[in-house]
């Protein structure tokens, strides 16, 4: 344990943020590193609890967070590094975007505000990049089996890693230019820095993973091909099917997908050039992002960065609680009210509300028109208040209400593979799913979910497969 009174003596200090005034007018990360010392402090207000609740019931991965603590406070960086990436392939990742479920179980925050373990995790990596510790790790014995790898986001490149180190050959095939699914397309820039993925991609290609961009399984190069050519597959390919809102007036032009918007946005940051006729830009325009969670807060984030004129937010169910919600207690994952960086960046927030319909002028949309809906006890669902319609001016819509499961048509559809009841890919614990050697990991499998999920899972497929090609895994 590193230092036993450290909880007592020492407060939480999270990063600095830039001001709001400067970071809007660019893409680039919002926070700062906190200095090594500030971190070697925060490290020693772990208590190194007998049962660590933060890596047992809060983190996905089962990072060994009270050992790189204890690591950390004794200044054994090298060491820290090793212990993080025994669990997790990509800490870059989700020291950055994970919203850290491990803190709210930290047994500080039964009392106090819990330890800064993202940060930590975050720093360690980012010092073993520094110091040129992260390097590749090619395996010392090749085994002459052959996995395909479908879908370049952070399940795929999980299980390509970890197939690779056991000795198969990996192949790896995205459909989009570049590598990182969500990562690259999805979040944007100011919270995750594409050159991050760059930099760990350096050492998964030195590692020997072949990586096949641009090449769509299903219409480019059939599933069923794979399955003859290869001795397993995992089909890491995402769930991006997204919720539609299906009211009068969302075929008018200036309502879109978040997720278009994102991406364009994305390739902008990255040089490339939008279509004129294709591009979704917020400048100047009155924003309206359906839908209150993450993805509807990278719209807030990205209008606010385009020059909007005014960029609204509404989600349906009610407004949670501030502070604490006895209903989620400790050490479970609080269900309350949570303002990111976007909301800090010029926001109204409105909860409880529902569009029902969107009006336009020589078909583009000008107005949202809505009603307030409470939950009905005796039923369980939303019911529309009377009397609460309201209106709302707009210019652009932006839908952000998530994602049904996979995309079906193409790849899923053409091998036949057994569904879950919300039309994920159904596997069982090792991620075999119905086809005897196509394994499944990531949103594919889980639903839209979290990139901590989705590293979980691609190492467990990676783990299911090599059993399956080896009949014994050492993976963990
Ligand atoms: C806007 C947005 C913001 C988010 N923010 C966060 C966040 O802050 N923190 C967090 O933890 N999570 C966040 N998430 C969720 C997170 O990004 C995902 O859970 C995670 O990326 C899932 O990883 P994955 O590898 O399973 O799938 P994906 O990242 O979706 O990658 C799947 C890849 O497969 C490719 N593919 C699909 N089908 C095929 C095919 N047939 N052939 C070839 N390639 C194919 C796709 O092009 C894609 O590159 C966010 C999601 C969105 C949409
Ligand atoms: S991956 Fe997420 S949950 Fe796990 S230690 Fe890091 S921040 Fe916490």
């Amino acid at each position: 344990m590193g230092k036993p009174t450290g909880f007592m003596e020492y407060k939480r200090q999270g990063p600095d943020a830039r001001p709001v005034a400067e970071r809007v007018k660019d893409y680039e990360e919002i926070y700062s590193l906190l200095p090594e010392q500030t971190l070697v402090t925060q490290a020693a207000r772990c208590m190194d609890c007998g049962i660590p609740f933060c890596q047992g019931m809060g983190c996905p991965v089962e990072n060994l967070i009270p050992e790189f603590n204890d690591l950390i406070y004794r200044n054994r960086w090298r060491e820290a590094l090793e212990v993080l990436h025994s669990t997790n392939n990509f800490p870059e990742f989700t020291g950055r975007v994970c919203p850290a479920p491990c803190e709210p179980a930290c047994v500080v925050a039964i009392h106090d505000d819990p330890v800064s373990i993202r940060q930590i995790e975050l720093q360690i990596i980012e010092k073993g990049f520094e110091q040129g510790w992260v390097e590749p790790q090619p395996p010392s014995r090749e085994t002459g089996k052959r996995v395909a790898v479908v879908g370049g986001g952070p399940a795929g490149l999980a299980c390509a890693q970890q197939l690779r180190r056991a000795g198969h050959t990996v192949v790896l095939y995205e459909k989009q230019d570049r590598l990182g699914g969500l990562l690259r397309y999805g979040i944007p820039d100011f919270k995750l820095d594409k050159g991050t993925i760059d930099r760990r991609l350096r050492q998964l290609k030195a590692e020997g993973i072949d990586f096949r961009t641009s090449v769509h399984i299903g219409p480019d190069v059939s599933a069923r091909y794979l399955v003859r050519q290869y001795d397993a597959l995992c089909l890491a390919g995402g769930a991006m099917q997204p919720r539609d809102l299906p009211v009068p007036g969302r075929e008018l032009e200036g309502v879109h997908f978040a997720m278009d918007f994102l991406e364009q946005q994305n390739r902008r940051v990255a040089g490339d050039t939008i279509p004129a006729q294709e591009e979704i830009l917020a400048g100047g325009k009155r924003v309206v992002v359906i839908g209150g969670g993450d993805t509807g807060a990278d719209c807030v984030g990205t209008s606010n960065r385009q020059g909007a004129a005014q960029v609204s937010q509404i989600e349906i169910l009610p407004k949670p609680p501030q502070g604490s919600n006895p209903d989620t207690p400790w050490p479970t994952w609080p269900n309350v009210l949570r303002t990111g960086s976007s909301h800090d960046e010029g926001c109204t927030r409105y909860w409880s509300r529902m569009t029902t319909r969107l009006e336009g002028k020589h078909g583009r949309v000008n107005r949202l028109h809505g009603v307030e809906v409470e939950l009905d006890t005796a039923s369980g669902k939303l019911v529309e208040k009377s009397g609460t319609e309201f209106e709302m001016e707009v210019d652009l819509v932006l839908l952000a209400m998530g994602f049904v499961h996979p995309v079906h048509d193409g790849m899923i559809d053409e091998l036949e593979l057994i569904r879950d009841s919300r039309g994920n890919v159904m596997a069982d614990k090792d991620f075999l799913s119905s086809h005897e050697k196509i394994f499944s990991a990531g949103d594919m499998v889980r639903g839209a979910s979290l990139v901590v999920h989705a590293i979980f899972q691609g190492r467990q497929a990676a783990r299911g497969i090599d059993k399956y090609l080896m009949g014994e895994t050492n993976l963990l």
